[in-house]
């Protein structure tokens, strides 16, 4: 029970059970099993194919209002309800998440571990580098970019004999293709393998890409909130012999790596999505991938561990995937199928898992629907919508939140009529997840301050709006025993009929789809596609991507694209700055307004409470 702990505290008060053990429990054979240390395992994915006749568990996704910056919790309600549904509804449960980014751990928001009596532990671990999954993305991603460069100034530089004997060297007097470059030559159309027959004509298509410069949308990344890497000069070397050209980061939980380890399905899926993933486009208008750059297998390779899932377990012992940690706002959010899929087949039929989709209904769970469960063709039972008292004052026309200050009086004292008012947001909310028929349950996340009267209104005013039920649980102070009555309304909306529907149809135009999910899901009265996101429409479905689902890129504060306008934003115009195609991971990324792709740090980051106690090697500070 709540005694005043920091999360850390907390955290570190529970032994952990061997993760071996916890591997046993779960049904894993010690053979689909790769232990990291006491607390952490990978577990292989030849686990689908043994499990493949067992019929899969309920599913049941997590996401909220609108939060206001510090978070409504979220990962903890995931943790809270399989602690309750697993410790003491006594049923099998799985809780699977996203791995947390360096960014805001050190940044602003902190770790994502859960909080209270609801986390997943040792939170240090898996706060920080985990098994070391984004480490192997950012290596892959950035492979990625220095091939681009190194391509462009060896084209840049030499002839096309020169490039071709250099690609398809002489070995004992012969040269021979290697597979990655025998994909190529067919992907132009040359159904050859022996490099003498090559015709002159064929040894320039080949050897030379042609990338287009300012045609290049791979980014560098890096998993840290370094916003002087927002706009980069890249080659000013004397040794690149001027060709510079302006490029960026964007943080690694954004790449669209990131995006396919969260969305493939297998190894071998996994080899074909990193292939075609497409970086530019050659001046003659052809989208240019990674297997043009003969890149991607090396980058299988470098992914190979990063596509298991990661177990770990709650404060109350219960299995956890920790796998995939894609950001909700300018990627899309989830974390992978490959746990989820894992994980269903573990709990049997009559079992739950438990994942969460990040940020409000509007940004994560969109996405969860649209993109994830299109992939996976998962089908969901159960929304959890967390609501809190603070969030919707805030909705109500309260002051601003600020992470690290103190909250204002009218978070900390009653106020019913600012709290109805809000709740306007929990209407519209619980509106966008029953677009996807789907049953919703508002989960209340009590804070000491709320008031009896104020959680009720919450309840009363959710269930007004259509939510299948409304609870108030108190699984951050009390661990699983607080969400005990959530588990149970969720268990009873898990066997209410769920007609499970897409928002839009794939085959619909770029711009339509795009504006489905701004009138219907944010509430604009339309879109506007500025210049470059219509040029890249066009690009787009010329180039055969216009099929793709759609992953926006928009402020997780608000509704609408404006972070300020809090409740329910109407008689706005959605603008589309610009669009990205993520053809790997399977989707077209349409950036709404400005939304920088990799967060800047505050003036007074987390990290300054984060230390190491030499003495006992404990972390310090991360919450
Ligand atoms: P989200 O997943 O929605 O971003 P989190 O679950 O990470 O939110 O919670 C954000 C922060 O709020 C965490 O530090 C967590 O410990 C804290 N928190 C969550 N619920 C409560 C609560 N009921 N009372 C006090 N603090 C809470």
């Amino acid at each position: 029970h709540f005694k005043g702990q920091s999360d850390i505290a907390i955290s570190r008060s529970c032994v952990p059970k061997p993760i071996d053990r916890l591997a046993r429990e779960v049904g894993l054979l010690s053979d689909e099993v790769e232990l990291y240390g006491k607390t952490k395992a990978k577990v292989q994915l030849n686990i689908i194919k043994r499990l493949q006749a067992q019929p899969d568990g309920k599913y049941v996704v997590v996401t909220g209002i609108t939060p206001t910056p510090l978070g409504e919790g979220k990962s903890t309600t995931t943790i809270g309800l399989v602690q309750a549904l697993g410790a003491h509804m006594k049923l099998n449960v799985f809780a699977c998440v996203r791995q947390p980014s360096q960014g805001p751990t050190f940044g602003i928001k902190g770790g994502a571990a859960g909080g209270g009596y609801s986390q997943v532990i040792p939170m240090e671990e898996f706060n920080l580098h985990l098994t070391g999954d984004i480490h192997a993305i950012t290596a892959a991603n950035n492979l990625v970019a220095a091939a681009i460069d190194a391509r462009m100034f060896h084209e840049a530089t030499q002839s096309d004999k020169a490039l071709y004997n250099r690609l398809v060297p002489l070995s004992g007097g012969q040269r021979t293709f290697s597979p990655i470059q025998i994909n190529r030559l067919k992907k132009l159309g040359i159904e050859k393998t022996d490099p003498s027959t090559l015709t002159e004509e064929e040894i320039t298509r080949f050897a030379r890409l042609d990338i287009e410069p300012s045609s290049v949308t791979w980014q560098r990344v890096l998993d840290t909130n370094d916003r002087f890497l927002r706009k980069i000069t890249i080659g000013q070397s004397p040794t690149e012999k001027g060709h510079t050209r302006e490029a960026q980061f964007d943080i690694t939980v954004a790449s669209e790596i990131m995006a396919v380890l969260a969305l493939t399905s297998s190894l071998e899926d996994m080899r074909q999505r990193l292939a075609k993933m497409v970086v530019a486009t050659s001046r003659s208008g052809e989208p240019i991938t990674t297997e043009d750059l003969g890149v991607s297998g090396a980058l299988t390779v470098l992914m190979r561990d990063a596509i298991k899932p990661n177990l770990m377990q709650t404060l109350e012992g219960n299995p956890v995937f920790v796998h995939a940690g894609p950001f909700a706002n300018i990627a899309h959010g989830n974390s992978s199928i490959l746990a989820d899929k894992i994980a269903l087949k573990l709990v049997g039929p009559e079992g739950f898992v438990v994942t969460e989709a990040g940020f409000g209904a509007d940004i994560g769970m969109e996405k969860f629907f649209n993109i994830k469960c299109r992939y996976s063709g998962l089908r969901p039972h159960v929304v959890v919508l967390v609501a809190t008292v603070r969030a919707l004052k805030m909705h109500g026309g309260g002051p601003t939140v600020t992470a690290g200050m103190p909250l204002p009086k009218e978070y900390i004292e009653e106020n019913l009529e600012l709290l109805e008012k809000g709740c306007s947001n929990m209407r519209k909310q619980i509106e966008n997840a029953q677009h996807f028929g789907v049953p919703v349950v508002v989960a209340v996340n009590g804070f000491k301050t709320d008031t009896e009267a104020e959680l009720d209104l919450v309840c009363s005013m959710a269930k007004a709006a259509g939510a299948f039920d409304a609870v108030r649980c108190s699984h951050w102070a009390e661990g699983g025993a607080g969400a005990v009555a959530l588990g149970q309304a969720v268990q009873r909306a898990s066997e209410a009929p769920s007609n499970f529907k897409f928002l839009y149809d794939l085959e619909l135009p770029i711009a339509d789809k795009i504006r489905i999910i701004g009138q219907k899901i944010y509430g604009a009265d339309d879109i506007e596609l500025l210049p470059e996101a219509q040029r890249k429409v066009e690009l787009y479905t010329k180039q055969g991507f216009g099929n793709l689902p759609i992953c926006m890129a928009k402020t997780h504060l608000s509704l609408s694209h404006e972070a300020d306008k809090k409740g329910v934003p109407t008689g706005f115009v959605l603008p589309i700055r610009d669009i990205r195609a993520s053809v790997g991971s399977g989707f077209l990324f349409p950036l709404v307004g400005t939304m920088p792709t990799i967060p800047g740090l505050p003036t007074r980051p987390c990290f300054y409470d984060i230390d190491l106690d030499p003495e006992t090697e404990q972390v310090n500070g991360l919450f």
